[in-house]
């Protein structure tokens, strides 16, 4: 962190809470109060504006049912649309949707995108399942959330467990139900179904451009620069190949099965096509030292980036960090109280609602060339989203030096200024 973004002070981190959705309010606190924010906006943003839970019967390969708990929240849809992913994943629950649906609403704002935000997830273990089981299951879960979805209320994406499989599913079971093709009811659609090209790679591109960003704030010389990338699906996998293609010396990687460590930095090709040749996983890649997955978290790297679930970084390994900068590919994998060691130790924390904000940007995308129906090339996506990532990482830089804060507080004051002018024009009744 340069001497302009000061840590944030004791009274200025949230403290720590264990619900997620609590950990979500304690930083909108900190952030409402430095901003002066109204009270009354406060209290609207506190309390998630629709919030479903339902029941899915599932015939499984045995010829036995069972029965998956499926949730969608909406957060806010003061600014647009609710926008957010689907999650599959045994510990989804009503309390993590939740916060996921908050962070969406942040993160939109924060990419000036026309979108509130939403999230939604099955309690289920997609790896466990056939893919005859997860089709019935997304299928059930659409016909249960029809009335939610629509192209301009809500509009569903991938997540962890889900890609642009689980997304024509979706699109094709919710065009039957409504009696039309409807592309724009979801984002991360495989391209033949009026997908985007650029948007695959999108949030792990998202995070090599806000990497470069604090690089700059930093003056960290990218050509000499190391890294450790936590998580090899969508989003790790493409930020550590797009790292590399920068320059950045990539020398950890891993996924829920085995991290690896190669001071000579790894070679990603190898590494891609290694997982791609074993079900997707890393477990038995040659390419490197088998080490834990907190060896890479606090690895003698400049730039950590940890993209693949929630609080991964506490305060039991938080004061080991070596890393300059972090760089949140991740939703939520810093704690509260880490916030608060990692501020103390002078590390940049990009924050998640703005360092992954490159999946949604290029969803907006896709949803806006589905409503068109023109379509563009994989450049012009990416210029687009490469501008919007740099300007939202401007604007949350300016309003933590403006409110001598952290980057993280400084994005949710980016967003509440946005969210506060919206919600004051609309009026409440
Ligand atoms: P994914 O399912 O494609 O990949 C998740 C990766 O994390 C896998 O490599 C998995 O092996 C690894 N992993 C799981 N548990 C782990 C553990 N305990 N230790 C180490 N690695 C572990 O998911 P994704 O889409 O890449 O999402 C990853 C994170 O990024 C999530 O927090 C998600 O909410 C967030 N995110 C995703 C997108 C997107 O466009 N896909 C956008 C914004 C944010």
């Amino acid at each position: 962190m340069t001497s302009d973004t000061k840590p944030a002070s004791k009274n200025e981190t949230a403290t720590a809470h264990k619900s997620m959705f609590d950990a979500v309010l304690a930083r909108l606190d900190v952030a409402a109060k430095l901003l002066g924010l109204s009270e009354d906006i406060a209290e609207i943003l506190r309390h998630p504006q629709k919030e479903v839970k339902v029941s899915l019967p599932i015939v499984m390969d045995n010829g036995k049912i069972q029965v998956f708990e499926g949730y969608r929240t909406v957060h806010s849809t003061a600014i647009g649309p609710s926008k957010g992913g689907i999650r599959y994943a045994m510990d989804v629950n009503d309390d993590e949707v939740r916060a996921l649906s908050a962070w969406m609403t942040f993160k939109c704002a924060i990419a000036a995108l026309p979108y509130g935000g939403a999230k939604g997830g099955i309690k289920c273990d997609p790896r466990k399942m056939s893919v005859g089981e997860l089709e019935r299951l997304t299928k059930a879960y659409t016909t249960a959330l029809v009335d939610i979805f629509g192209v301009n209320k809500d509009i569903p994406a991938p997540d962890m467990g889900t890609g642009k499989r689980e997304m024509a599913w979706l699109l094709t079971t919710y065009s039957n139900i409504v009696g039309e093709h409807t592309p724009g009811v979801v984002t991360g659609k495989p391209i033949t179904l009026g997908g985007s090209r650029g948007r695959e790679a999108a949030t792990g591109r998202g995070v090599m451009i806000a990497t470069l960003e604090a690089m700059k704030k930093t003056g960290m010389d990218r050509k000499t620069a190391t890294a450790a990338v936590q998580g090899f699906g969508n989003v790790g996998s493409h930020a550590v190949r797009l790292l590399h293609s920068k320059g950045i010396k990539i020398l950890a990687i891993s996924d829920h099965t085995a991290a690896f460590w190669n001071e000579k930095g790894i070679d990603v090709l190898a590494a891609t096509k290694y997982a791609e040749s074993n079900k997707g996983v890393l477990k038995g890649f040659t390419g490197g030292t088998e080490i834990s997955n907190d060896q890479l978290i606090t690895s003698k790297v400049d730039v950590l980036v940890p993209a693949a679930i929630q609080d991964v970084i506490t305060e039991a390994n938080a004061p080991r960090i070596q890393a300059k900068i972090i760089v949140e590919g991740a939703n939520g994998p810093t704690s509260a109280e880490a916030d608060k060691i990692l501020n103390e130790k002078g590390i940049l924390v990009v924050p998640d609602v703005l360092a992954n904000g490159g999946g949604v940007t290029v969803s907006y995308l896709e949803w806006v060339q589905n409503k068109s129906g023109l379509y563009w090339s994989e450049e012009e996506v990416n210029t687009r989203a490469d501008q919007s990532m740099g300007t939202a990482f401007e604007s949350v830089w300016y309003n933590a030096q403006q409110y001598k804060t952290s980057m993280r507080i400084g994005s949710y004051i980016t967003a509440l200024k946005k969210l506060e002018k919206a919600i004051k024009y609309k009026g409440v009744y």
